[in-house]
Order: C-alpha cells, then sequence, then structure tokens
C-alpha cells in the first residue's frame, strides 16, 4: 500500500493496470479492431487528463464522450487531436462549436439530422457523424424497425452534406445475456441493409466492454470499451479486470467507549460492552456510498474492520476492537488489498446497491487522485 503523507483520503490508481486491461479487450476484440476508450464522465471518475495520458500510448483509434464540454475539454486542454466522439445528442446551439473543434458526433433523429446539416454550411465544413441506431436500449437512436423511413435521408445527406464516419447501437445487456446482444446485432444488420447505397461504408461499432467479451465476433470495426478498463467486472463467465483503483483513508481519532455509547447521526449505532472505535477521515463527502454504514467495512491491519453508525459526510466509525495498536494516522483501505484481505469495487457495489459505474463516478473532486 502506498502511503501519501498529507492527504486525509485519496484515491491510488494503477497505469499498468489500465494498460493491461486495454490489452486485454484488443486481445479479445482480434487484431483489426479499432479501440475507442470511453473517457466520459472524466473517465468514470479518475481523471480523463491522467486516463488519456495513459492510453495514449497504445494510439486508440478515437476517443468517446457523452457532452460537448467533455469533446471540447479533449480538444483544447488535452490537445488530443485523434477522432473524438461525443455519443449523447448534442442541442442545436452546441453544433456549431462541437463542429468547429472537429468533434464527431451522433445523431438519432430526422429533425437533429437538419439541424447538423444546417450547422455544416454555417461552419463551412461537413459534421462527421456516427448514425445512433436503437436496436432496444430505447433512449436515443433511430428505430431499427423503421430504416425505410430514414435511411434514405441520412444516405442522400452523406453524398455531400455530411461526412458518415459511423453507425452504432448501444447493449443494454452484454453483462449478463449474451442472446440479447446477438438480437440487437441482428437488428443493427437488419436496418443497415439499405447500406448498398451508401456512398462510403460507415464503421459499425456495438461493442461495449461486456460484449467485446461477449460476442468478440462482432468487434470487426471499433469497439467502445469503458468500465473494464477501469477495473469494473463485466459479468460472469468473462475475465476479470485488474484492479485499477484503490481507496483509502487515514484514522484520526480513536477512542474506548463503555457499553450504550451511542454514534454517528440518528445514535443507529449503541456500544454493546466496552469497545474500540476508530475514526476515519472519509465519508460521503468524498463519495463513500452513505448506506454503507452499518453495513461495509474497511482494511486495517490486514483484517476487515465493521463500519458502524451511519457514514457522515467526513468521516466514518469503524469498531476496532478486534484490533490493538491502532493509532491516528493510521491508513484503512475501503477498496482494495491489504495483506491477504481485499474488497473489490464489485464488492462494494453490490453491497451498496448499485453498480461498479456509480461507485467511480461517485468519488467527488475532494479526494485526490495519485496514479502509480
Ligand atoms: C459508456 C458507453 C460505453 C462503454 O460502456 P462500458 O459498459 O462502460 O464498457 C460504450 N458505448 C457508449 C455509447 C457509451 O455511452
Amino acid at each position: 500500500m502506498s502511503t501519501n503523507r498529507e492527504a486525509r483520503a485519496w484515491l491510488l490508481l494503477g497505469a499498468d493496470a489500465l494498460l493491461e486491461n486495454f490489452a486485454r479487450l484488443r486481445a479479445a476484440a482480434g487484431p483489426d479492431a479499432r479501440v475507442l476508450p470511453m473517457v466520459k464522465a472524466d473517465a468514470y471518475g479518475l481523471g480523463m487528463s491522467e486516463v488519456v495520458r495513459i492510453l495514449r500510448s497504445e494510439r486508440p483509434w478515437g476517443w468517446g464522450v457523452a457532452t460537448l464540454a467533455e469533446g471540447l475539454r479533449l480538444r483544447d486542454e488535452e490537445a488530443i487531436d485523434e477522432a473524438v466522439v461525443v455519443f449523447s445528442p448534442l442541442v442545436e446551439r452546441e453544433l456549431e462549436s462541437a463542429l468547429r473543434a472537429d468533434l464527431q458526433i451522433s445523431v438519432s433523429s430526422l429533425d437533429a439530422l437538419a439541424e447538423i446539416v444546417a450547422a455544416s454550411r454555417r461552419v463551412g465544413a461537413p459534421a462527421k457523424v456516427h448514425v445512433d441506431v436503437d436496436t432496444g436500449m430505447g433512449r436515443t437512436g433511430f428505430d431499427w424497425q423503421s430504416s425505410l423511413e430514414w435511411m434514405p435521408r441520412v444516405i442522400e445527406a452523406a453524398r455531400e452534406e455530411i461526412e458518415w464516419v459511423g453507425c452504432f447501437t448501444h447493449l443494454h445487456s452484454a453483462e449478463d445475456d449474451d442472446r440479447s446482444v446477438r438480437e440487437q446485432w441482428a437488428r443493427l444488420q437488419e436496418a443497415l441493409s439499405g447500406l448498398a447505397d451508401a456512398p462510403a461504408a460507415p464503421l459499425i461499432h456495438a461493442l461495449n466492454s461486456a460484449g467485446a467479451f461477449a460476442a468478440p465476433e462482432y468487434a470487426g470495426y471499433v469497439i467502445r470499451p469503458g468500465i473494464f478498463l477501469y477495473g469494473g467486472a463485466v459479468g460472469a463467465g468473462h475475465p476479470i479486470p485488474e484492479p485499477v483503483v484503490s481507496l483509502y483513508a487515514r484514522v484520526c481519532h480513536v477512542r474506548e467507549v463503555t457499553a450504550g455509547t451511542t454514534l454517528g447521526y440518528g445514535a443507529t449505532y449503541r456500544a454493546s460492552g466496552p469497545e474500540r472505535w476508530a475514526t476515519l477521515s472519509i465519508g460521503y463527502g468524498d463519495g463513500l456510498p452513505r448506506v454503507l454504514g452499518n453495513r461495509g467495512c474497511a482494511l486495517l491491519q490486514g483484517r476487515r474492520v465493521p463500519i458502524i453508525g451511519r457514514i457522515s459526510m467526513d468521516l466514518t466509525v469503524v469498531d476496532i476492537s478486534d484490533l490493538s495498536g491502532v493509532r491516528v494516522g493510521d491508513v484503512a483501505t475501503f477498496l482494495g488489498t491489504e495483506g491477504q484481505e481485499k474488497i473489490t469495487l464489485d464488492e462494494i457495489a453490490e453491497l451498496a446497491g448499485t453498480i461498479s459505474y456509480e461507485i467511480l463516478t461517485g468519488f467527488t473532486p475532494r479526494l485526490p487522485r495519485i496514479w502509480a
């Protein structure tokens, strides 16, 4: 475990693990697949700048984000010159900035296509577009079943008004249902059956992290992995990623209490006898899920110690009655390995009733991100 002299709590992030997970995805997808790492939401909370800096050595085809601001950040602050694809629909007033920054954008409707064509004219260059096809996710995209209504107009626009770069769909259940992946892929192919008339063959892409392992035969052009890169598991039967993220907090107070002593907001915990408690400098204000109060645990001296009472914004208390010699300044592990014990991202997520993605993106700016 690495220690950090000043920090009260911090995230320790592993560059080698990130690279290893990238290599495993690329190996699964095959030598021809290009990789578009998804770095939206500040690279799932890890920090977009560092993630991009580290993965750039692997020469990905491009980078995936969700919003205009994220795309602009890649261009302006990170000086990225590879493809940057913004996946969520943009509103009309965002289009010009996106095009001027040479961001590739998705399109989900003919109205949006008309706006994109108009913005391309104003900017004086054809927008680079990925056509989003809805094959069951239901959030965005042209309906796969009605491609006869939209495909001809997209093909027409692609002749001179836009540059048709790609066509994609998003999988809804690749973690636990391989059959659904095949069904969504078949729907995409059906929607694209009129493509023969297209002026150029767009890149077809569908696979997220889970999809890259569940159905690598569909990886052909581009895969769009996110969570596996950052150490989140992608379902039973698939490879386990190398853990990328560890979370540590320091002991800031230790006390012996007598039976009946209450703890935390709501006094939801009461010592049942003489106990020893350690207060840790971390709380939900750092992104430690409050729901882990009276449920979760941390590691101290290589042993699991239960979180007792409610987690507050800045502080969390663990019962260290079974340990001796815990001192202020010692470091507890909330996520990661200590001695023979470990707490995984997916274990915390499950205990908190959520998914690894929400745990990672929930870590707040108060936690320093330290890369090793
Ligand atoms: C976030 C996202 C992904 C990555 O999904 P993971 O499950 O994190 O691998 C892929 N494609 C799109 C369009 C996304 O928004």
